[in-house]
């Protein structure tokens, strides 16, 4: 049923790729001419005069600790934005396959296939942001290279039901992406925990949420070694700088101020989900397994989109998404914050 292998664009099957000098030489030498670095040193008040490790061992090796995985199963990338693009260019020939998305969702992966010519096929989610029955048969049915189905899902905030996620792994040709930006949020396992059931099997996490560090750009693939061996060659050789993985190393020893913010965001977004609907503007506050909460509000939240701008609180405003009419994204900020937008939706309602 899945083959790698058939999915696997052929010119990316046939290429040989770019060998760095870090490929070819790894580990520390006394003098290392190989590179056409800069042995004198580095401009400004750090040193990053050597290039950096192309495969991040050492943060890997910390990470599948972390994760439960082998360090063979993970990708890392420039932001899980990377991973995205990547996963596109490797499965789908510009101008003739496709990908499949279920919307409202995430927009980048609708972005990655148009700026490689890819095909979008749609297949929208339930009012309340489920895969019904005949949708989860209609993925299973597709044609498309790669599903990619976001869960917990943005801009919604709700999980998709593991059960229907398995019967598209179970039955459907292509690459079954499921990104989990938001795991550390969800009171529910990872699909991680489940890689060795699923070769088609592609998990998306981030370190730009929960871990804070969205300005570092460090994203996370989970897959079968086989599926993380073609990322890693198609991947730009050097996508993970000296000092991305140098940081990232230090967060991951600071775990504890990991958890510390994720409960603090926790308890924040049900304080925030207990307020809000006491407000008579708020219809409907969707249930969220992530750091945010999707709000249908009354009447009219484009005028209250503006209204908080002007109060100085910017909200992602969803209105134009499919099944999203008169909604605002919220996103969990200090309870100082918290409190803030609520005051300032407070004071709209009258
Ligand atoms: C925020 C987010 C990401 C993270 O992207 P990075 O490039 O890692 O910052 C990925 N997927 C979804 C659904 C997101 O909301």
């Amino acid at each position: 049923m899945f083959d790698l292998d058939t999915l696997v664009r052929p010119n990316i099957r046939a290429m040989k790729p770019y060998s760095s000098a870090r490929d070819e030489f790894q580990g520390e030498a006394q003098v290392m001419l190989d590179a056409n670095e800069n042995s004198l040193g580095s401009a400004g008040p750090e040193r990053f005069n050597r290039y950096p490790d192309p495969l991040q061992r050492a943060v890997k090796a910390e990470l599948a600790q972390l994760k439960r995985v082998q360090p063979a199963q993970i990708f890392l990338g420039n932001g899980s934005d990377e991973a995205i693009d990547l996963l596109v260019r490797l499965t789908c020939v510009p101008g003739q396959d496709r990908i499949l998305i279920l919307p409202p969702t995430y927009g980048m992966y609708e972005v990655a296939a148009n700026l490689n010519d890819v095909g979008i096929e749609r297949l929208p989610l339930t009012a309340d942001f489920h895969l019904a029955p005949e949708t989860v048969a209609a993925v299973v049915a597709s044609e498309a290279k790669l599903v990619f189905m976001c869960s917990p899902n943005n801009p919604t905030g709700n999980l998709l039901h593991a059960e229907a996620i398995e019967q598209i792994l179970r039955g459907f040709r292509g690459l079954v992406v499921v990104d989990e930006a938001y795991a550390d949020f969800a009171a529910a396992p990872s699909w991680t925990t489940r890689l060795a059931e699923f070769p088609n099997l592609v998990v998306l996490q981030t370190f730009s949420k929960a871990w804070g560090l969205a300005g570092l750009r460090l994203g996370m693939a989970f897959a079968a070694p086989e599926v993380i061996s073609y990322l890693n060659k198609i991947k730009p050789p050097y996508n993970v700088s000296a000092a991305t993985q140098q940081h990232a190393l230090q967060a991951l020893q600071d775990a504890p101020h990991f958890e510390q913010m994720r409960r603090a965001l926790l308890e924040g977004r049900d304080w925030l989900a207990q307020q809000l609907p006491t407000l008579p503007i708020v219809e409907t506050v969707f249930a969220s397994d992530a750091n945010f909460l999707l709000v249908r509000f009354r009447p009219d939240a484009t005028v209250l989109y503006h209204y908080l701008l002007d109060q100085g609180i910017v909200v992602r405003n969803r209105t134009t998404q499919p099944g999203c009419a008169g909604t605002l994204r919220l996103t969990v900020g200090t309870p100082a914050e918290n409190e803030q937008l609520l005051q300032a939706l407070r004071e709209f309602a009258g």
